[in-house]
Order: C-alpha cells, then structure tokens, then sequence
C-alpha cells in the first residue's frame, strides 16, 4: 500500500486498490495493530495540508486501542507538538482530571485530536486542514470502536456530529448525540463538553476579575 495515498485510504484502514488481500487479513487485526498500520503508513510523514512544515511532531493519538471512551480535541498546542503526544500541558493535565473524576486512568481511554498537526499560534483549524485530516480521525474511531465518544469543544463537537452548521457550544452540550459511521456500522453516543483549555482560561479571567473588584475593607 502506498503510505502517500490521499486520507480517504484510511478511511477504513488499511485500505488500497490494489491489495484485497491484505484488506481481507486486516480484519482479523487487532485495534492496536489497525492504529499502527494507521499510523505508520496511512499518515506516515503526513505533507497533505500546509501545517506540514509548521509542525515538529505529527500527534497521532494515544492510550489503550481498546478503550471504551475515546476523547477527542481540536489540534495539538505548543507542548504536544514539541512531544508527539495528545493533552500533555495544561489542558493535558485538566483532562486527566477529568478522566480520572469519572473512575478511570488516563492509560484506559484512547485520546486523540481532530488535527494532527498543531496550527500556528494555536489559531482555529481551517476548513481545509479538518477535510484533509479528519479522515485518520475517522479510521482511528473504526479501528478502536468505543463504546462513547466525548468531544472536546466546538470544533470536535460539529466534527463529529456531522453537522455544516457553525454552531456554538451552548447548542451541543447536554444534549445527546450520535456519531454515525455508516460504512463501519458504527453508531457511537457521543457528548460535547467544555475544552479544557476554555475551562482554565474561563476560570483564569474570574480569578483576575475577583482580584480587581474592590473590597469593602
Ligand atoms: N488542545 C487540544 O485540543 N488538543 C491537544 O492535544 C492539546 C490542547
């Protein structure tokens, strides 16, 4: 198979025209062996959007192939382009607490960001970038088959609930969703929540604005 095809060759990964064969010995594979496939030959040394020559690692994903709860971001930031690893600075830190409130360690879920590839300056993800990456997302929700899905932010949010819509946060927490893989037959709960990151810079600005409010003494 060759690693430089377009992502659509990991939409189902492993895939290609050519290698019936090995498609039909991939379906005794393992989640984990799925994801390295994935990983070292679908994404390989990914050049496919622009984000390509910014970045010092591809940040494929990380923790058990066989998780029934997979976590899903928005992009690497500074820390995980430098390490190669999802969630492993500050919001990293938030997440784990937050994984290890509902009764799980980090090691027992899988994580994983809609672009592999960390945007300059942390900015948004372009529509291009999430088309051109969102694919491997796919591949590695089909390999690994969780049981639930929590999305992190917007923009995983509207990922992953297949929507065009540009809509806001408000409009998909508590609210329940599925994700929908037709060609995998997969139908997955899936909850939107808060990032991370929104939830400490939020919890930074209420700190400044308790330190500045005047007090009576
Ligand atoms: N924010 C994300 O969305 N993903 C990461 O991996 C880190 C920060």
């Amino acid at each position: 198979m060759d690693p430089s095809r377009p992502p659509r060759a990991a939409e189902g990964s492993p895939r290609g025209g050519s290698d019936a064969g090995l498609r039909a010995q991939a379906q005794a594979w393992t989640p984990g062996q799925k994801l390295e496939y994935l990983r070292t030959r679908n994404v390989g040394d990914c050049t496919r959007c622009k984000l390509a020559k910014t970045r010092t690692n591809i940040v494929f994903g990380v923790g058990d192939p066989n998780a029934r709860v997979m976590f899903i971001g928005e992009a690497p930031g500074a820390d995980e382009d430098r390490r190669g690893e999802p969630f492993v600075g500050a919001a990293g830190r938030r997440l784990t607490q937050w994984i290890e409130r509902l009764g799980m360690k980090r090691e027992q879920v899988y994580i994983a960001n809609v672009l592999k590839c960390r945007p300059p300056g942390n900015r948004d993800p372009a529509a291009e970038e999430i088309e051109k990456c969102s694919p491997f997302l796919r591949a590695q929700v089909r390999a690994i088959r969780p049981a639930v899905i929590v999305a992190l932010g917007r923009y995983a949010g509207m990922l992953l609930i297949g929507t065009d819509q540009d809509l806001k946060l408000a409009q998909m927490r508590n609210r329940r969703f599925t994700y929908d893989d037709a060609g995998a037959g997969l139908q997955i709960p899936l909850h939107v929540t808060y990032h991370p990151s929104y939830v400490i810079r939020r919890e930074g600005d209420s700190r400044r604005v308790s330190e500045t409010r005047p007090t009576t003494r």
